[in-house]
Order: C-alpha cells, then sequence, then structure tokens
C-alpha cells in the first residue's frame, strides 16, 4: 500500500517573510530592485573544482551550471555568486496592513515563498517563518511527495532555477566589472558585497549587454573567518585571507576569537 506525503498551506498574510529579508534575485530583478534605490549584496562562494561532473552527478552539473570557471593560485575553482535583496526590518515595499506595495512586480522568490527555490533541497516547513496556523491540513495542497501542486507556480520556479542558470557569464561580467574579487570557500559561507545601488543597477545592465566580451578577466581571492580553513588552504598554497567583519562575511560557522 503506498502512502503520500501531503503539505497543506495557506497564507495567513502575517507578514513575516517580508521581514530581515536576503530575497534571491534574478540579475534582471536585481537591475530593477537597485535601481530603485534598494540594497542588493552580492553574495560569493570559491567551489573547488578538481573535476567535471559525472552524467549521473545532476546536483554537481546544477553548481556547474550556476558558476563560472576561475584558477585560484593555479587551483580550479568555480565561482558562485548570487544577488540578494537586503533588508533589516520591514520590506521597503511593505505597507501598514502587511499587504506587498509591489505585488504587481515582485520577484519570483516573493511569489514562490515559502516553496524551495534551491533544486535537491527539500522545503521543510520548521525553516520558513510561517506561522502554524498557515499549514493546517484543511490547506490547499502545496506539494504533494515534494512535486508542486500547482502547475503556474512550478513554472515560476523553474524560471527563477533556470535564471540562475542564464545569468551566471553576466554575473561574472559585473563582478569584474565592480572589482568584486572575494569569495568565500564553499561551505565556509559567503563572502557579502555591498555597492551602491545606483552603481551595482549600471554595472548589471552593461554586464547584461556584453557578458561574453567581459568573461574570464576577474581576479579571485578566496576568503575565510576561519583559522583552520585559511591553514588548510596555505598548506595547498592557495592564496587565502581571514575576515573578521560580519558584515563582509555571511558565515556558516562562528568566526575565530
Ligand atoms: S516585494 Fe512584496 S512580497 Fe516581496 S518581500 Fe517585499 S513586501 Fe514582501
Ligand atoms: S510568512 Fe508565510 S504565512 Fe506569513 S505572509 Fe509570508 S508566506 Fe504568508
Amino acid at each position: 500500500m503506498s502512502s503520500t506525503t501531503r503539505i497543506c498551506f495557506d497564507c495567513t498574510q502575517c507578514g513575516r517573510c517580508c521581514h530581515d529579508l536576503r530575497l534571491t534575485l534574478s540579475l534582471d530583478e536585481a537591475i530593477v530592485w537597485a535601481g530603485n534605490g534598494h540594497q542588493v549584496q552580492v553574495l560569493c562562494e570559491a567551489i573547488p573544482w578538481p573535476r567535471d561532473p559525472l552524467p549521473d552527478e545532476r546536483e554537481l552539473a546544477s553548481r556547474r551550471d550556476t558558476s563560472f570557471a576561475v584558477e585560484i593560485g593555479g587551483m580550479p575553482f568555480r565561482i558562485h555568486v548570487m544577488l540578494v535583496a537586503y533588508h533589516q526590518g520591514a520590506c521597503p515595499h511593505l505597507q501598514a496592513d502587511m499587504r506587498c506595495g509591489n505585488y504587481a512586480n515582485r520577484p519570483r522568490i516573493c511569489r514562490i515563498y515559502p516553496l524551495e527555490s534551491r533544486p535537491f533541497t527539500p522545503m521543510a516547513p520548521a525553516s520558513r517563518k510561517c506561522p502554524d496556523e498557515a499549514w493546517a491540513t484543511k490547506a490547499p495542497v502545496l506539494l504533494e511527495d515534494g512535486v508542486i501542486a500547482d502547475r503556474a507556480t512550478q513554472e515560476i520556479v523553474a524560471a527563477h532555477r533556470q535564471a540562475r542558470i542564464d545569468d551566471s557569464a553576466a554575473l561574472e561580467a559585473a563582478c569584474a566589472q565592480l572589482g568584486i574579487s572575494d569569495a568565500a570557500f564553499a561551505g565556509d559561507g559567503m563572502a557579502v558585497h555591498a555597492p551602491d545601488p545606483a552603481i551595482l543597477a549600471d554595472s548589471l545592465g552593461r554586464a547584461r549587454a556584453s557578458s561574453d566580451a567581459l568573461s574570464g578577466i576577474g581576479h579571485w581571492e578566496i576568503v575565510t573567518n576561519r583559522q583552520a580553513t585559511l591553514e588548510l588552504l596555505r598548506e595547498a598554497q592557495c592564496p587565502a585571507r581571514l575576515v573578521s567583519s560580519a558584515a563582509a562575511f555571511l558565515g556558516s560557522f562562528e568566526p575565530d576569537s
């Protein structure tokens, strides 16, 4: 006898997901968000890349497809860049009644929450900001055996993931234009860059128009907030340095004291 795993959900419009934001944006969404004067951070990680994925290594292939190749200290890495709308407290578009003042133009990530935007990562209700009552079993079905129930939402998630692939060359060009060169060692966290919104919007727009001509010119360095990672990299003769500023590093671990 087979059993179905079903997750039901109905948004209560509590507004919690519109506070303390790090919203993953596509390049085109980031041009609009930053162009409106709102902060977009550029998060970077460096993934050691000794070989390309085998045909059945789909998760590794996905990491390849959303990154670009570089050499650091003569070693092969791939740089994974994310653009995230960043705001402490309420989103600048959130109205007093907890409705979105940017509803028609809100980014895809807002349209799919609380679904998981990353492939290969199951959605976990406990990791979401939604209150318990949003997950009542009498609510509409959100996921059935891990599959999104609503066809239109499936398409938004697919478009969000495809944009992450399509944007990778332009993101390499944009980082070169902006002088962004620090990337966290993969697994330790993400290096955080916070360009002026107007400059970022302009660079992203130019990178979108000319990414082919600008790819392959960036110079990258690895940063970490962990002494153990620094020593590991130095033993491998890979150049790296410690960062201590919390504003410059979004760590997966507590920084070394
Ligand atoms: S754009 Fe709208 S839905 Fe998205 S975080 Fe802001 S207020 Fe919420
Ligand atoms: S946190 Fe969940 S329930 Fe609250 S507004 Fe956001 S999606 Fe809706």
